[in-house]
């Protein structure tokens, strides 16, 4: 069985990291799907889904590692358009999905693992997340 559902964020500053795993479990439970994997999209090119500790210093380390590497008014060409050029860089880096396993009717994510929506662009309403769950 393949069930489709959705998840919306509303982000509150440029850079934000929320934490959707509780919103993802309560899908799967709702989707009953017991055993199987999910796929958790964005479909922005300004934002990400990553895996990864929730822990406020690491937040802070992304942060800084990826405003390093790609810093803003950096002359880049997209910002002749619509200035988010850095917004857009840093997505490339993190990626717009995962897939994860689910096992007795939950995220199966190891101990320290939590899935994440990372705002690259905020602040902005309504981001949507697609969840494509497959199993039985
Ligand atoms: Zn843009």
């Amino acid at each position: 069985m393949i069930v489709k559902d959705r998840l919306y964020i509303n982000s509150i500053n440029r850079f934000q990291i929320v934490d959707i795993t509780p919103y993802i479990n309560e899908k799967i439970k709702k989707s009953q799907i017991y055993s199987g994997i999910i796929n958790v999209f964005t479909k922005h090119t300004t934002s990400a889904i990553i895996i990864n500790e929730n822990e406020k210093g690491l937040q802070t380390d992304i942060f800084n590692i990826l405003y390093d590497l790609i810093p803003d008014g950096n002359r880049y060409s997209h910002d002749m358009i619509d200035h988010n050029a850095g917004s857009h860089l840093r997505s490339l880096f993190l990626g717009p999905s995962e897939t994860i396993p689910i096992y007795e009717g939950s995220l199966d994510l190891g101990r320290w693992q939590s899935v994440f929506f990372i705002e690259l662009d905020g602040p902005r309403s309504r981001r949507q997340v697609d969840l494509t769950i497959m199993g039985d």
